[in-house]
């Protein structure tokens, strides 16, 4: 039988996730940032420092703000042209539809923003709306949230509909985690909202194998089968999944579970998450071992988001150097290979 969801540091307690004595410690954590654990992820807990555990567990590190450490560290609100609506690159638009999730994991680069109740009001969708049909540039939307899949299936339809009547958006993309912390959010009505629109991806955010459940290994099937393309982004997160074995693990469920690794995130400089971050030079070296471990279809882009919003670039590591007389090319084993590009003037 399925555990409750925890929203309380109370309800922590009473399950031994938190021990009594830690519970006043913890107050002004749960203050700044709010506490959720679905139920799929508390039934999944098998430790109160297993993998799962440590994404969800409020943890008085969280205190501990770095002179570093951003209130919006991606810049989403300096690229708003109307609330809920980032506008960074020409072609594409993230548009926040809520501001609820399934579960608020202690690292979120939005745990500012994340975690009031209800969805976009409805003058600030009509003006992000406008925004996007008065934009022909815009090519792309994301919806992002919060997580857009706690909608129902009903709003869904409809915000799809009205994309949908914007001639010049030809993709619509879900980035969520529903699939894995709330699997049985993913009914039937909810796939036919999603498939309202001819196109559209779904991200799936996921870190680590423990998540995937056999409940979200059903929900990433039905979500297959009905042909919607189905993409990962994962979090790099020291102590929880910074190791290449972690990652291939991963990586091999999701791509057993259909689902194409996209995005390997290094940890963005939140406010009080330092106790998550690993250097990015750690990255590279797991990225690089992982390139020998895996497949290409199993190795995502390991990127940083540029505080400030200046966009997500590639962090590497990387194979190739300029030389006197042509490149240095390094394989996977690190061997260097000398490479003389023949139509290089
Ligand atoms: S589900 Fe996504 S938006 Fe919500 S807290 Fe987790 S990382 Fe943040």
């Amino acid at each position: 039988m399925k555990k409750p969801a925890l929203t309380q540091i109370s309800e922590l307690v009473a399950t031994g996730l938190v021990p009594a004595e830690h519970a006043r410690e913890l107050a002004p954590v749960a203050e700044a940032f709010r506490i959720r654990i679905s139920g799929e992820m508390h039934s999944a807990i098998t430790a109160k420092d297993d993998p799962i555990a440590r994404q969800f567990l409020p943890d008085t590190a969280e205190l501990t703000i770095r002179p570093e450490e951003l209130h919006d560290p991606i810049g989403d609100v300096t690229y708003s042209p109307t609330p809920g609506l980032t506008h960074r690159y020409p072609d594409r638009v993230i548009l926040a539809v809520t501001r609820t999730c399934e579960v608020y994991c202690r690292f979120c680069f939005r745990r500012e923003a994340v975690g009031e109740e209800g969805a976009l009001p409805e003058a600030d969708l009509e003006a992000a709306l406008n925004y996007i049909a008065a934009t022909p540039a815009i090519w792309e939307v994301i919806l992002t949230g919060g997580d857009p899949l706690v909608l129902s299936p009903r709003r869904l339809t409809a915000l799809m509909q009205r994309l949908s009547a914007i001639p010049h958006v030809e993709i619509i993309r879900f980035h969520t985690r529903v699939p894995v912390v709330s699997p049985a959010r993913i009914t039937p009505e909810m796939i036919a909202a999603l498939r309202a629109r001819p196109t559209t991806y779904l991200v799936l955010h996921t870190n680590h194998a423990q998540e995937i459940t056999p409940a979200a290994q059903t929900a990433l099937k039905n979500l297959a089968e009905a042909g919607i393309p189905l993409l990962s982004q994962t979090v790099l997160l020291k102590g929880i999944n910074d190791n290449a074995a972690t990652l291939e693990t991963l990586f091999r469920t999701l791509l057993r579970n259909r689902v194409t690794p996209y995005y390997l995130h290094h940890c963005d400089l939140a406010r009080g998450t330092s106790h998550f971050r690993t250097t990015i030079a750690a990255g590279q070296t797991i990225m690089a071992q992982l390139r020998g471990r895996l497949s290409g279809i199993g190795l995502p882009t390991y990127v940083l988001d540029i505080p400030g919003g200046f966009g997500k670039v590639p962090i590497g590591p990387g194979y190739v150097e300029v030389a006197d007389d042509g490149y240095q090319i390094t394989d996977w084993q690190g061997g260097r290979h000398a490479y003389h590009d023949p139509d290089h003037s």
